[in-house]
């Protein structure tokens, strides 16, 4: 996304025309599965604090909905733009369906910075949002989500504009509710818990055991913390993990080769996954450059923070000894990386299906909503781990079975569930 370069909507159509050759897929559902169904742009003009008027720009994109309801989150992000919208919904497409839940892809976001802004400025541009849209999203057309900047207080704000409008309660208009509110237990963690779900189950496969292991993390927000709290408790070793400095305006990794203290670097982290410099100084972390998590002597790489990460350049980076990527992010390895991860026969455990444990959670917020009765955590999360392992052996296994890269395999099984969807509704 700060690459002006990099277009993520193009990434995300070259994997897709690659993996519909593989399929075979004929021309007319080329064309209609490479471009998103429906798209949204809007304005949402609010009063400051200050009491001066403010246009902020909004995007709701549906890229199909042939498997049920859209789904995706909704980002604040400064650099927001319309093609990473659209290239998000479409790996929201592709990744309810290699997890097989019956939803669709969806995507929103506004070009916004919450830094600046005060909570009540928030909540004005969260229930502006939900104004410009209310006739095109809702628990039976489109649900949206908390994603990169945006939480549970602002998925609150914005369901009680929706249920405002349309005079009646809809719990499952929206996912990422806070706990008591129509919230999941364990969706907190669900990301994170999912991608070492599906690390677990590699390294089962490799024969390499988590204790075994270490590992790199960029991004320290809600993926990357859980993801490292549940590979710790399997054992696994953390040596550095990255983050934005608001303050200085770039990246930094910090690093511990005896191992990160998850606890204490939580305890000097603000709620955007920022790492306080000067207090990791001081608690003893080497402070090396945004990317140098990248060329860490470690045996697993997490990204975890934003897309367009691993590419031509920094892919040459890698080190030696680097057996797996679990990517946490959306999109953050390049099609150009892509095959030069390939060449070195590093283990990727592509994005959709990695870090679908959210939308798998999300899925369960809404049938917990419908249901009005709420599960324990345990429960959640052991179903999640069910349906996150499942995923990951039939993409192993697809991946075995015809010899492809897993990244192709994911997509080979969530793009012929769609194409049949829509064969099978007459669509195309
Ligand atoms: P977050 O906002 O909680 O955290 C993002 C982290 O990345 C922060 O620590 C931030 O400091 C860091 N970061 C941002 N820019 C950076 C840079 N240039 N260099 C180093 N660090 C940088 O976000 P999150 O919810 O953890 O999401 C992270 C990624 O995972 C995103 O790509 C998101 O789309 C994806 N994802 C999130 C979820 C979810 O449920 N949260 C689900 C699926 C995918």
């Amino acid at each position: 996304m700060e690459n002006k370069n990099y277009n993520a909507f193009e990434t995300a159509q070259e994997q897709f025309d690659g993996v519909a050759e593989i399929l075979g897929l004929d021309q007319a559902t080329k064309d209609f599965l490479r471009e998103p169904l429906r798209e949204f742009h809007f304005s949402i003009p609010i009063t400051m604090d200050d009491g001066s008027k403010k246009v902020f720009r909004g995007f709701r994109v549906l890229h199909n909905d042939a498997r049920g309801p859209g789904k995706g989150g909704i980002r604040f992000h400064p650099q927001e733009t319309i093609d990473t919208v659209r290239a998000l919904s479409m790996w929201m497409t592709w990744k309810c369906a290699v997890v097989d839940i019956p939803l669709g892809g969806g995507k929103g976001g506004v070009i916004c910075d919450p830094h600046n802004l005060s909570k009540n400025e928030q909540e004005r541009i969260c229930r502006g949002w939900v104004r410009q849209l209310a006739k095109n999203v809702g628990p039976i057309t489109d649900i949206p989500a908390p994603d990169v900047m945006t939480n549970a207080q602002h998925m609150l704000w914005m369901l009680d504009e929706y249920e405002t409008i349309r005079g009646e309660k809809y719990p499952g208009f929206i996912t990422g509710k806070p706990v008591g509110m129509g919230g999941s237990l364990g969706r907190t963690e669900a990301t994170g818990y999912g991608v070492i779900f599906t690390l677990r189950e590699a390294l089962k496969e490799l024969g390499i055991r988590p204790e075994d292991t270490t590992a790199s993390f960029q991004g320290f927000g809600n993926v990357s913390q859980y993801a490292i709290q549940l590979y710790e408790q399997y054992g696994g070793k953390v040596i550095s993990v990255s983050s934005w400095s608001q303050k200085e305006q770039k990246g930094f990794t910090y690093r511990n080769k005896s191992g990160i203290n998850l606890k204490e670097l939580l305890g000097i982290t603000d709620n955007y996954g920022g790492i306080d410099k000067e207090k990791a100084e001081t608690l003893g972390y080497e402070v090396l450059p945004g990317d140098a998590w990248i060329e860490q002597d470690v045996d697993i790489l997490m990204p975890a923070a934003l897309e367009n990460e691993i590419n031509k350049d920094s892919v040459k980076k890698i080190g030696a000894r680097v057996k797996i990527i679990a990517e946490g992010a959306n999109g953050p390895t390049t099609p150009e990386a892509d095959q030069v991860i390939k060449e070195k026969g590093i283990f990727m455990i592509p994005d959709f299906l990695a870090n679908a444990g959210g939308v798998t959670c999300s899925y369960f917020e809404q049938v917990q909503c419908n249901m009005n009765y709420f599960w324990s955590k345990d429960e959640v999360l052991g179903k999640l781990d069910s349906k996150m392992t499942a995923a990951f052996i039939a993409v192993s296994e697809m991946a075995k079975e015809r010899d492809l890269y897993m990244r192709d395999a994911a997509y080979v099984i969530a793009i012929d569930r769609v194409n049949l969807a829509c064969k099978n509704r007459g669509w195309i």
